[in-house]
């Protein structure tokens, strides 16, 4: 049944659901932005300069808050900035892909491509550098994640890009690729857009990180980059300067003018993550909704999820009807059941539930017993 403040469950891919506290909050904030102890500054958030008091306490809160419930080691930065995961597709190989350079001074990047959005980010590298298919589960669609013993790394790469977690194709690295124990002195890239803050990070395997917010943290127009400091310093030449990660480091992210109200959304966001205990309890929270989607999935003799067990995604779960002619049916009695958008990507079909921190186990236990009951009346 729908949430507390009586609105229905939202399994958006992204822009995705928010905590309802966090809204409720920005809503109460809207005209007039109360500072820790209560008192109101006259301005909304949207209104401020991004260089004044109130705001700079806004934006030094959040990445402290954000540094603590990643566990973000003090060599690495975090970055808040525009573009999305789409840009910095560009933006990766455009400050990382020198790193080392061969003798024709382009340097090397590789990709394990493991569905959708890391297809993307490979062939928009091969812009800016040469770039080697480490591997790809193309072959059997997407399914699964070639084991990491089988990856053709090459020599002399900067970096190895890998999407740990496909937010279309419900495909989730669960430990991290050891790039060093693999024999590879590359730094690990990682496109985390869509599971940031639902699972602890290891931090020693990974060189840079990035994500969109509008997943997992806050509205869409913030994008975050978590960058190991000596990995700053290396970009090519033609990098816009607002895009180039150590300037923007050096700026603490106010070279130009950061999406501020999306940083104060995915702020709040933030000290909602800590008020659930923090990304140990959110995991053991996102791994019971994943289970028991996933159960009623593999349970069913109506849906089934392609996915091998252990790469499926705890926060994007894409199954399908194994009668199709069902699908719209399905989709119209979720509607009205108060479950929305739990249609498929277009490239994949099916359904997909994204299920990520603010969604609550609530939220797929209704999803659940809706399925259940479906699939009881068209049996
Ligand atoms: C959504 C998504 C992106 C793209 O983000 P934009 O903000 O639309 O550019 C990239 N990577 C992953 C894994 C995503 O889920």
């Amino acid at each position: 049944m729908p949430s507390e403040m009586n609105r229905p469950y939202n399994f958006s891919a992204g822009p995705a659901a928010m905590p309802e506290e966090v809204l409720a909050q920005a809503a109460d904030e809207m005209l007039n932005w109360p500072d820790a102890s209560g008192k109101r500054c006259g301005m909304g958030v949207m209104e401020m300069s991004h260089r004044g008091k109130e705001f700079l306490s806004i934006y030094t809160q959040a990445e402290a808050d954000l540094r603590e419930l990643l566990a973000v080691p003090a060599n690495y930065k975090i970055l808040f900035m525009q573009g999305g995961g789409l840009a910095e597709n560009a933006l990766v190989p455009l400050n990382l892909s020198a790193l080392k350079e061969d003798a024709s001074g382009k340097g090397l990047a590789d990709f394990v491509v493991t569905g959708s959005w890391s297809e993307k980010s490979h062939a928009e590298a091969a812009k800016y550098c040469r770039t080697g298919l480490a591997a790809t589960g193309k072959a059997d669609g997407f399914v699964s994640i070639p084991d990491a013993s089988s990856w053709q790394l090459s020599a002399g790469a900067s970096y190895v890009h890998i999407c740990s977690n496909e937010t279309i194709n419900g495909v989730e690295y669960h430990t991290l690729p050891d790039l060093k124990a693999l024999g590879s002195d590359a730094e690990l890239v990682i496109d985390f857009s869509s599971h940031v803050a639902s699972r602890s990070v290891d931090w020693s395997r990974v060189g840079l990180a990035f994500g969109g917010a509008q997943k997992n943290l806050g509205p869409a127009g913030l994008t975050l980059v978590v960058v190991r400091e000596d990995l700053l310093g290396h970009a090519l030449d033609i990098c816009p300067s607002a895009f180039n990660y150590q300037t923007v480091a050096k700026n603490d992210s106010m070279y130009n003018t950061p999406p501020t109200y999306s940083i104060y959304m995915a702020g709040l966001t933030f000290q909602w993550l800590k008020r659930q205990g923090g990304i140990a309890a959110l995991e053991a929270a996102n791994l019971a909704k994943a289970d028991l989607l996933y159960q009623a999935i593999d349970g069913s003799g109506l849906y089934f999820n392609k996915v091998q067990q252990d790469c499926r995604s705890r926060m994007n779960v894409p199954f399908f009807l194994r009668d199709e002619s069902l699908n719209d049916a399905f989709l119209a009695g979720a509607r009205e059941a108060g479950l929305l958008q739990l249609k498929g990507h277009k490239s994949v079909g099916g359904m997909r539930a994204s299920i990520y921190n603010a969604m609550p186990l609530a939220g797929v236990q209704a999803l659940t017993a809706y399925m259940h009951e479906f699939e009881r009346s068209h049996g």
